[in-house]
């Protein structure tokens, strides 16, 4: 197949390309590099499969050429990013979805968007299932992340419904590994960098919050089942096992083999308004329609995400 993978020099897009190609495939990938990195992909550089097109989404995307998928992945997920970048951040999701919808329908393709257990909002119903509607305040610091991926959710199906392109919609919870940007803001760069400085772990108020952390090599197994899956609507993906915050710092100090402290902060920004109390997939639909489940436990998981950010801090 050749494939177009939209941040495809981002986190999960980049390990995406690496999955196609190493399944035969044609990979094109696409990246306006704001949060994306070449160093990403640029062991696939002269890969005689892999091509890069340096290119935002919100504009008018021109590929040559037959495409048989489409994986919108393009996006600001971290909340420093999308509180940082508001306005890109709305417009990747709305204008970056319809142009990449419009592309689909032009070449005849399988299109996948990649939404978020953000479209949840601070959830009222634990764990999350794919029929819940969330609970998002349009208005708040969250919300342009937020409605933007639900407004991308209702493009994707109006184009289902409407155009009758072939789409598939996953849900992505929190996921980790190697490549997350170091300054991107979130849980796991944060503890981790500073688990191997040796310098306090800023758990955010009192910590009491909780999270599900999904090693990316699960999550990117699952986003390959369900394209070629049968399924119809958004499915989650995500690891079940819960953790709140504290002892995930506790957890990454332990498996960092660090004598770091943790600390206690109140964020000056909005980045903890609205921020969700409690996260957990229910993947109860990715367990029966797609045969998956995570396979990868936390602590590994982390092992391995370590090694990476060891090298990346120059510890090596
Ligand atoms: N968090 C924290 N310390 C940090 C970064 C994040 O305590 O240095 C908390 C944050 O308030 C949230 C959780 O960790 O409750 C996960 O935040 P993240 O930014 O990773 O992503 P989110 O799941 O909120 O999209």
């Amino acid at each position: 197949m050749r494939i177009l993978i939209t941040g495809g020099a981002g986190f999960i897009g980049s390990h995406l390309c690496d999955r196609y190609l190493a399944e035969g495939h044609e990979v094109i990938a696409m990246d306006n590099l704001k949060t994306g990195s070449t160093d990403n992909i640029a062991h696939l550089a002269g890969h005689p499969r892999f091509s890069f097109i340096h290119h935002d989404v919100t504009n008018y995307i021109y590929v040559a050429g037959v495409l048989d998928r489409v994986l919108h992945l393009a996006s600001l997920p971290s909340p420093v990013d999308y509180l940082n970048l508001p306005i890109q951040t709305l417009k990747v999701g709305a204008l970056g979805t319809h142009n990449t919808l419009g592309l689909a329908l032009a070449k005849g393709a399988r299109y996948l968007l990649a939404s978020t257990s953000e479209v949840y909002g601070d959830p009222l119903v634990h764990p999350q299932d794919e029929s819940y509607w969330g609970n998002v305040n349009p208005v708040g610091p969250r919300g342009v992340y937020d409605e933007s991926k639900r407004f991308a959710e209702a493009l994707t199906m109006a184009y289902d419904r409407y155009h009758d392109v072939d789409t598939r919609i996953v849900r992505i919870f929190n996921t980790y590994g190697p490549r997350m940007r170091l300054e991107d803001g979130r849980v796991v760069p944060n503890f981790i960098s500073q688990a191997l400085r040796g310098v306090p772990l800023t758990v955010y108020d009192k910590g009491q919050r909780t999270r599900s952390f999904c090693y990316v090599s699960d999550l990117v197994e699952g986003i390959v089942r369900l394209l070629e899956a049968d399924v119809e609507g958004p499915v989650n993906l995500g690891n079940p096992s819960e953790i709140t915050i504290v002892d995930f710092a506790k957890l990454v100090i332990d498996v960092a083999e660090s004598g770091a402290e943790l600390t206690f902060v109140v964020p000056k920004d909005e980045r903890t308004r609205d921020d969700p109390k409690q996260r957990c997939p229910d993947i109860s639909l990715a367990r029966e329609a797609l045969g998956w489940e995570p396979q990868v436990a936390l602590r590994d998981g982390l092992r391995k995400t370590i090694v990476y950010f060891r090298t990346r801090l120059g510890l090596d």
